[in-house]
């Protein structure tokens, strides 16, 4: 866990644009921006990804989804925006802390 950049980024010790933070989640933007707006949105706590949840996490998961609108609003993301997260190597997560991923800013392409 250590050695885990998000947790460092959420530490402050790895610096990051951030645009959003309260006591349970920080998000920043992406170094590797795959749309014109592309957020990650961390929890403090380090959590390796939606495999490792337990009841215990209900009230953050739930605090995350419902701190999309207002972190949306201030990222300018008035007509909407997609989320992701990945897990596990077959769903392409690199970073082994949970994190989801918000873009948007432009016309993405379909899914
Ligand atoms: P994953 O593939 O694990 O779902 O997504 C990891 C994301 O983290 C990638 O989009 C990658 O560009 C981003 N990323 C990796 N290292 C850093 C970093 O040091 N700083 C920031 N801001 N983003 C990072
Ligand atoms: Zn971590």
């Amino acid at each position: 866990m250590n050695d885990c950049i998000f947790c460092k980024i959420a530490g402050g010790t790895i610096p990051s644009d951030r645009v959003y933070e309260d006591e349970q989640v920080v998000v920043f933007k992406d170094i590797y921006p795959k749309a014109p707006v592309h957020l990650l949105m961390v929890p403090r706590q380090h959590i390796e990804s939606l495999n490792e949840l337990m009841p215990a996490h209900d009230g953050l998961m739930t605090h995350m989804l419902r701190s999309l609108p207002e972190v949306a609003r201030r990222a300018g993301l008035t007509d909407g925006y997609r989320t992701i997260i990945n897990t596990g190597r077959g769903g392409g997560q690199e970073v082994l802390h949970l994190h989801l991923h918000i873009l948007g800013g432009g016309r993405l392409p379909g899914f």
